[in-house]
């Protein structure tokens, strides 16, 4: 698809302004939108622009097969992922938020917001690496987005540049959460949700997932390969493969097979390149983040106090999220 150009410095608005839409309970249906152009492909999803017909808003419509998701054994991964955005997507800026999910007798329908530039990957990919100032505006959304998910109870599991997702006022949205793993009882929006499964996949145990990978290669922590242990710290794990790519453009650890990049990830055999001299606040936060024991790592608000961040008003909500765009080139 393509996707609006990226702003010039004096283009770059600072909005979040738009009217966020709170959803009604109103049963929705495929004729409720005019689909438009295919955004985007996963292995059992086919994602559209769509129109909805009442507010003329542009939403993305994930439609799911029935039968692929039966046949990949992907239920509980589907159930998951709803369940989830239902217990974070309305209360944050820096998710995804799901307004319906419907179906019909062949598919599974997520309305979504509309993340107008994509990946944050293809943003990074047209740069080759991101600016100081911009790394440093996205990495406060991506932290402020990751603590607020955390504290409900819920570990993503598969951060990435390809799962976080720029809006069209270029701010992030963390997306995919069908590798997530929910910790304790929700207390939130459940009942909103209008179809089935929701008891299966709260059911999901830890011998569901053990011996199974979760997550992707490049971002995957040393627990979880070496012990299959992954909590909240494999996310911050994330954070930092995120950060240390933000000024190198490709991940810290990156094999030319999956077993070689495992392999890195073990040793934590990493190290920064001179091409891209990196600010000394930055490589003290990556540095405390990739240690192989996940009690010695990190935790947010030990990132949230480091020097890097000394000027960034935490609490502010509107400074991490409506601030202007600085320049995307480094
Ligand atoms: P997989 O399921 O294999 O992990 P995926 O998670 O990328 O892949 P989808 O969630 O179906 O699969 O997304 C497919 C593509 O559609 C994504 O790569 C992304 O570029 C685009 N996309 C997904 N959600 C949105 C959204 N809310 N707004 C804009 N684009 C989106």
């Amino acid at each position: 698809m393509q996707r609006p150009p990226l702003p010039t410095q004096q283009q770059s608005q600072s909005h979040l302004q738009q009217k966020q839409i709170s959803p009604t309970p109103v049963k929705r249906t495929a004729r409720d939108y005019q689909f438009g152009t295919r955004i985007g492909e996963g292995s059992y999803s086919t994602v559209f622009s769509a129109m909805d017909i009442h507010n003329s808003k542009t939403y993305a419509i994930k439609v799911l097969s029935k039968r692929h998701i039966v046949k990949e054994d992907k239920i509980k991964y589907v159930n998951i992922e709803k369940i989830t955005l239902h217990r974070l997507g309305q209360q944050h800026p820096g998710i995804v938020q799901l307004y319906y999910t419907f179906q019909d007798e062949k598919s599974l329908f997520f309305v979504l917001d509309f993340a107008e530039y994509g990946e944050l990957l293809s943003i990074i990919r047209k740069f080759g690496s991101l600016s100081e100032a911009v790394s440093k505006f996205y990495m406060c959304q991506i932290v402020d987005a990751v603590k607020f998910i955390h504290s409900k109870g819920v570990i993503h599991r598969d951060l990435k540049p390809e799962n976080i997702l720029v809006a069209h006022d270029f701010s992030l949205k963390i997306t995919d959460f069908g590798a997530a793993k929910l910790l304790g009882n929700s207390d939130d929006n459940d009942e909103k949700i209008d179809y089935n499964s929701v008891d299966e996949a709260q059911n999901v145990s830890d011998e569901d997932r053990k011996g199974s990978f979760v997550g992707t290669a490049e971002y995957v922590s040393p627990e979880l390969l070496k012990h299959n242990i992954c909590g909240f710290e494999a996310d911050v794990w994330a954070l930092g493969c995120i950060l240390y790519q933000f000024f190198h453009g490709v991940p810290p650890f990156k094999g030319n097979t999956e077993y070689l990049t495992f392999e890195k990830i073990i040793n934590i055999d990493y190290s920064y390149r001179s091409k891209y001299p990196l600010p000394p606040d930055v490589i003290e936060i990556i540095d405390k983040i990739l240690l192989a024991d996940p009690q010695q790592r990190s935790t947010i608000p030990q990132i949230q106090k480091s020097r890097w961040f000394q000027d960034v008003p935490w609490d502010d909500l509107n400074f991490i999220w409506h601030r202007k765009v600085p320049r995307f080139e480094p």
